[in-house]
């Protein structure tokens, strides 16, 4: 269960309320102290006037009793001024107990018998004047007087007994109240004290609690503004990524994705430099296609597939050290002093791996946006796997699939084109028309599927004997054309030579212990002298053909009047 606490402000108002309460006593009780000292004071001017009243009376009474026995007018005069000294001491006496209704009452009895007392005394001294002495009438008798004396000093008694009463009292209530002010300090003093510090350290909890409250609530704000900048960084990346892909889509061919690639990478990525591989038809090296401010070289500009890390591993591959850490064998060794980290992303679709990028930047640690340039690369392996179907397609339409050589309808295009272009130039072009001989024979005798391998090597070795302008194609069955642009008849006679010679040392297959072979036949027609039009060169080219053939194949025949060569 939690442990309930009090807030400090609570416990420092009970300490506050505590004090202002002890306080408030102290000053009452000290009020009460001064009251009581003040009627204790009282108390003893009371009992001074009374003994000054009694010490008066007994003046009185000797001064009286001097004038009676020495006849003295001295001490009747005394008398008469003690007299009057008794008469303002007992008025200052009533004045002093007059809030005191029972004191008031005594003194006022007190002064009676004392005026009683002296008015025996002023008669027996005015007797004497008169000349009497002895008990005669007008003299007061001494039983009189005794009890005179008697009442005066009863009275006094009384007072001063009634006052001495009072003054018991006050003293004890000022006691009792000194003691209970000091159990009240006693008391209140330390528990205020416990209560502030209690409060103090309530106090300091809460200023701990909440400087971790204040840090953990700026340590979340500064990781709301992280996240924050991070979303518009990712809302960036995101526009930046579509952007990307809309102009891979619209690329015609892999080049335009490498120069997209390239910019974009440059754009996107402004602290990091690039290379970026394909992977060649042949499946067994890279190929580099592009780079952009990268500051190591790479190794090898056709690296072997195993040369990266990230194409083994099927994922992306970081390298935050390249000079000390394991790096991919393409990428070549930094130079100078400063350090380089790098990463490579594999690009594959459908399963399979089309090339890799490999990225790199100044300074050790990870690539930061690495997530970014996976994403790219994403895009870029969709691309490149897209513009490879395009490229597979176009290839297949234009494309003899037993042979891989141009079909016919590429034929007709090509011829057209090619015509028309050395026409502009003025420069000659051959249309060699070759046919397999006797390829039906070989079939029956071989059959059909190694027909098919007869053909095929035949296409491989035209095309090895092609030039790079030279356009090669498989008219349909074992039939063949090749175009050469810009070539006279003598070079156009050498090359059939050639081709016809290689045909003919072929080595098809094996039958009965021997080499099977093949020879072709080779109609050649020249533009402009056979024809200037693709039909009429082709139908030059046949006519040639025939020729060879009727005059026993495995040889070569110009066009028209142009005399045939023999066999070499
Ligand atoms: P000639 O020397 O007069 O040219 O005799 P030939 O037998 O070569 O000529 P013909 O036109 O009589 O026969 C052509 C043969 O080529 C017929 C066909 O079976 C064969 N042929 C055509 N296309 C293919 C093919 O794609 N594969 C195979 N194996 N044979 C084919
Ligand atoms: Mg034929
Ligand atoms: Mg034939």
């Amino acid at each position: 269960m939690r442990k309930r606490h009090f807030s400090p402000l609570r416990v420092f108002l009970a300490a506050t309320v505590i004090l202002v309460a002890l306080g408030l006593y102290v000053v009452a009780n000290a009020i009460q102290f001064a009251a009581d000292y003040r009627s204790v004071t009282h108390t003893y001017t009371v009992l001074r006037h009374l003994d000054r009243i009694e010490s008066l009376k007994h003046q009185a009474v000797a001064e009286s009793r001097g004038y009676l026995l020495a006849g003295r007018a001295e001490n009747r005069d005394n008398f008469w001024r003690i007299a009057g000294e008794l008469q303002r001491e007992s008025d200052l006496l009533t004045e002093l107990v007059i809030d005191n209704t029972a004191q008031h009452d005594r003194v006022i009895q007190m002064r009676r018998t004392l005026d009683a007392r002296l008015r025996l005394s002023v008669q027996a001294m005015q007797t004497w004047r008169a000349g009497v002495t002895g008990p005669q009438k007008g003299v007061p008798p001494l039983s009189a007087i005794r009890a005179g004396d008697r009442d005066v000093a009863l009275r006094l008694e009384q007072l001063r007994n009634a006052e001495n009463v009072l003054l018991s009292m006050r003293s004890q209530r000022a006691e009792r109240s000194a003691w209970l002010t000091l159990l009240a300090a006693g008391i209140g003093i330390p528990l205020s004290l416990l209560l502030i510090g209690h409060a103090q350290r309530l106090l300091a909890r809460e200023n701990r609690v909440r400087q971790q409250a204040e840090a953990s609530a700026s340590a979340s704000n500064s990781e709301l503004n992280a996240t924050v900048q991070q979303l518009a960084r990712l809302s960036d990346s995101m526009a930046s990524l579509s952007q990307y892909s809309s102009m891979l889509q619209g690329a015609s061919d892999a080049q335009e994705l490498y120069e997209i690639t390239a910019a974009t990478f440059r754009r996107l990525l402004p602290g990091l430099g690039g290379y970026l591989y394909v992977i060649r038809a042949s499946r067994d090296h890279a190929e580099l296609v592009a780079q952009w401010g990268a500051s190591v070289a790479p190794n090898d500009p056709a690296p072997a597939l195993q040369s990266c890390w990230s194409v083994r591993r099927h994922a992306p591959y970081a390298m935050e050290d390249l000079r000390h850490g394991l790096r991919c064998a393409h990428i070549g060794r930094p130079s100078g002093a400063h350090d380089v980290h790098g990463l490579c992303v594999p690009l594959s679709a459908h399963g399979e791996v089309v090339g890799w990028l490999s990225l790199q930047g100044e300074g050790q640690g990870r690539i930061a946006e690495e997530s970014l340039a996976v994403r790219l690369c994403e895009q870029l392996s969709l691309a490149l796997a897209n513009v490879r179907l395009r490229e597979s397609l176009r290839h297949q339409a234009v494309r003899d699939a037993l042979t891989g050589l141009f079909n016919r309808r590429y034929l007709e295009e090509s011829l057209t084109r090619e015509i028309a272009r050395c026409q502009r130039r003025q420069q000659p072009l051959a249309v060699l028309m070759l046919d397999v001989d006797h390829f039906k024979a070989f079939n029956d005798r071989h059959g059909h599927a190694m027909g098919d391998a007869a053909l095929a090597a035949f296409a491989r070795m035209l095309k090895d004997k092609c030039r790079p302008e030279d356009i090669a194609c498989r008219y349909g069955g074992e039939e063949f054309t090749l175009i050469l642009p810009e070539s006279d008849l003598p070079t156009a006679l050498e090359r059939a030579e050639d081709i016809r010679t290689s045909a003919a040392l072929l080595r098809i297959g094996e039958a009965g212990g021997a080499a099977l072979r093949i020879t072709v036949s080779i109609g050649v027609a020249l533009m402009p002298q056979h024809g200037e039009v693709g039909l009429e060169l082709m139908r030059a080219g046949d006519r040639a053909l025939y020729r060879a053939k009727h005059e026993g194949r495995d040889r070569v025949a110009v066009a028209d009047e142009v005399p045939v060569l023999g066999r070499v």
